[in-house]
């Protein structure tokens, strides 16, 4: 059975008091987050699920609330956790110079150290499919800020279909992505549009039809959207949802 567990369901600004973007699927072939947000540590221990759980974590872009989480996550993986197993990190192209930068800056440095596990990087260029042990993973790019190295991500979980968008504004091209499949985890910041480089409600429920999903669940709530939860005619993800996919 896999299982879809969201960790983090805000906008980059923690909107609602939610945590930010991260999401835990879990898999009869291991466990894979999707975005690390800085608030991805705290998620877990709340939520009881251990980052041993986690085998991989697979980036949709280089923005913080989405990646900046995985420093410490290694770090507490090497002093608190002891892991023995390898941890992958996948993303965009360029993602250990990523990684290993913002750990740096923040002074939670990952190379020089002595590891008990091996932690691997692994690039998804657009358009290549890659096997990442819990998931088998194909990124697109989306329409967001271009120097995030902005991609969404399509995944075959154990015989199902996931896609999740990633941070983007709407593209014409986004249905070619999301035809067909079981889930669609579909960033909605916006009730009303204010950003091409985000979705927003508005838009979502009127092209809804174009993109062929069997279901569509909205993460990455700004205030406008946190206030309206449970309101809306679009089903919205929160904090600690568990769904079976
Ligand atoms: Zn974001
Ligand atoms: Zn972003």
């Amino acid at each position: 059975m896999n299982r879809v567990i969201f960790i983090g369901t805000s906008d980059a600004f923690g909107a609602g008091g939610r945590r930010q973007a991260a999401i835990f699927v879990e898999t009869t072939s291991g466990g894979l987050l999707l975005d690390c947000a800085p608030t991805t540590n705290t998620g877990l221990t709340a939520l009881g699920i251990p980052r041993s759980a986690v085998d991989g974590i697979a980036v949709s872009h280089f923005h913080a609330d989405h990646f900046a989480g995985i420093p410490s996550f290694v770090l507490a993986s090497i002093y608190e956790d002891r892991r023995r197993h390898p941890l992958v990190v996948a993303g965009p192209p360029g993602v250990e110079a990523r990684v290993v930068a913002a750990a740096d800056a923040i002074g939670h440095s990952i190379t020089g150290r002595e590891m008990p596990f091996v932690l691997r990087f692994v690039e998804l260029p657009a358009g290549q499919l890659v096997d990442l042990g819990p998931a088998r993973a194909r990124s697109f790019a989306v329409h967001h800020q271009p120097e995030s190295c902005p991609h969404g991500l399509d995944l075959e979980v154990g015989g199902r279909h996931l896609v999740y968008s990633g941070d983007t504004g709407w593209f014409d091209d986004l249905p070619r992505h999301t035809r067909g499949a079981d889930l669609f985890l579909c960033e909605c910041t916006f009730h009303t549009p204010l950003f091409a480089e985000h979705m927003a409600y508005r838009q979502l429920v009127e092209r809804a039809p174009l993109l062929g999903c069997e279901r569509l669940l909205l993460t990455h709530l700004g205030p406008s959207m946190s206030e309206r939860r449970g309101q809306l005619e679009l089903e919205t993800a929160d904090d600690g949802l568990k769904i079976e996919l």
